[in-house]
């Protein structure tokens, strides 16, 4: 019974799939998605495809972890899902932006990343293990946090919090190979500390040179004087006069080097020396029941970002990764599409790459979501920080001191020898590499494949009565 209300399930969300892949959407206004300025539709395919979804599988070994049953996700493992999509976008950008290495001109490479997240993790399934799995990120190793930390047994569903903070686990308990060089710092409560930011970029705790103090406060209040929230109000009052938009970007420029300065100032220079990027996931409520628009307009301005790095949210209790926005939509991927789980590695690859945009309203987002910034260096802190004040006025994000937080020693030689022993590592995958292209991610292909599908769909029922017949599932 279970298996067909799978099948049922599964070719629904097949169908409205489909239904809803606006292929030859037009961009009327404007559009980012991953910080990337989109203006035609071929915009977004070519970012979309590559971007890592993962979806329920189905068909794996029974998890026997806690004595489980289950060969599959589907219908409970949507937020795991987009866990696992943000900390994949992650993986590639981190590659990308710290080592300078494009995941898709290196398929061993992205097979290797691929494999972090191996759905059927037979070493995490067995009882009684002893050694952990190689597979970082798999379903099974972030149940098997989940249960540790909140009895949480498969088949049960995960709030936003609970996945960030399994990975947040996972990733302080760990050395995952290409996470090297990587910090991670959640924030609950739209609530950020830039302490914390500040300590895991630098891996350092505090000045130990006794020449300058690490004073946040200081910083924090010298920032307050700078005034930066108000001239964003001048200029929306003003409206999109091109002379005031030059005179806005000299001072948000002049602003910048001036928080720059600050840090100088404030932050010692001799001790917070940046070694590696920082994560920032911000787990935030933008309403009670609606979100708040103003709050939607903030996050599409941090969504034109090149620091944005997704969103954990979707629709109540219907989770996606949240990639941008086009238009008044959010462009999302979908992790409720049943594949199986046993693949050959090959099919398994494209099986990780969505062939399809999905647009949701911005009004059907759910209140409870998490943003997720890659910060690769200072500069890009340096404008987040700009970022927060400039959109202060609608107290979306506040700066504060966390009491909760305490930095955890690493041990920052150790880190550093890492580092340059993966930077060997990548720059000889490359030369060995052949270029050979495994993977077929041309946009035309797409768009031919899905012309057919959407005039097959033009001729079915109205999305609305497929909807209804969802809700009696
Ligand atoms: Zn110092």
């Amino acid at each position: 019974m279970q298996q067909i209300g799978h099948q049922i399930l599964s070719k629904w969300y097949q169908t409205n799939y489909n239904y809803r892949a606006l292929f030859q959407y037009e961009v009327k206004e404007e559009g980012y998605i991953m910080g990337q300025l989109i203006e035609r539709n071929e915009d977004i395919l070519n970012v979309v495809i590559h971007t890592i979804r993962f979806t329920y599988r189905q068909g794996f070994q029974a998890y026997q972890c806690q004595d489980s049953a289950l060969t599959t996700d589907s219908g409970w493992g949507c937020v795991i899902r987009v866990g696992q999509m943000m900390m994949a976008e992650l993986l590639k950008r981190h590659l990308k932006c710290f080592y300078n290495v494009d995941l898709f001109s290196i398929p061993r490479l992205l097979q290797e990343v691929l494999q972090l997240f191996k759905d059927d993790d037979e070493m995490e399934s067995q009882k009684g293990f002893v050694r952990p799995s190689k597979y970082g990120f798999s379903i099974q190793k972030i149940m098997r946090v989940a249960y540790k930390e909140w009895g949480k047994k498969p088949g049960e569903w995960y709030s936003p919090n609970q996945i960030v903070q399994a990975i947040y686990k996972i990733l302080s308990e760990n050395n995952i190979t290409y996470c090297c060089g990587l910090g991670f710092v959640p924030f609950y409560e739209s609530q950020i500390d830039l302490r914390a930011i500040f300590q895991e970029m630098c891996m350092v705790e505090n000045c130990c040179c006794q020449q300058r103090t690490f004073s946040i406060e200081q910083f924090l209040r010298a920032l307050e004087k700078l005034e930066i929230g108000k001239e964003e109000v001048v200029q929306v009052m003003h409206g999109n006069d091109s002379i005031s938009d030059v005179c806005y970007d000299d001072q948000s420029e002049q602003n910048k080097k001036e928080i720059g300065n600050l840090i100088k100032k404030y932050i010692c220079q001799k001790c917070f020396i940046p070694i590696r990027a920082v994560t920032v996931c911000l787990l935030s409520r933008i309403g009670c029941d609606q979100p708040n628009p103003d709050y939607i307009q903030a996050i599409r301005q941090f969504m034109k970002k090149k620091y944005f790095a997704g969103m954990l949210g979707g629709r109540p209790k219907e989770a996606n990764f949240i990639v941008g926005f086009v238009d008044n939509k959010f462009v999302v991927l979908d992790p409720h599409l049943v594949q199986e789980a046993k693949m050959n590695p090959e099919e398994y690859i494209k099986s990780c790459f969505p062939g399809e945009a999905l647009f949701m309203s911005d009004k059907e987002i759910d209140c409870s979501l998490g943003l997720v910034f890659y910060l690769n260096n200072m500069d890009d802190l340096i404008e987040l920080i700009y970022d927060i004040q400039a959109h202060q006025q609608i107290n979306f994000f506040s700066f504060a001191h966390l009491q909760h937080w305490k930095y955890q020693e690493t041990k920052k030689e150790e880190q550093l020898q890492n580092i340059k022993e993966m930077k060997e590592f990548l720059s000889e995958f490359q030369v060995q590499q052949q270029q050979q292209q495994i993977l077929n991610l041309e946009i035309s292909t797409y768009q031919e494949a899905h012309q057919n599908e959407i005039e097959y769909f033009d001729q079915q029922p109205i999305l609305k009565e497929i909807d209804s017949s969802y809700e009696e599932i």
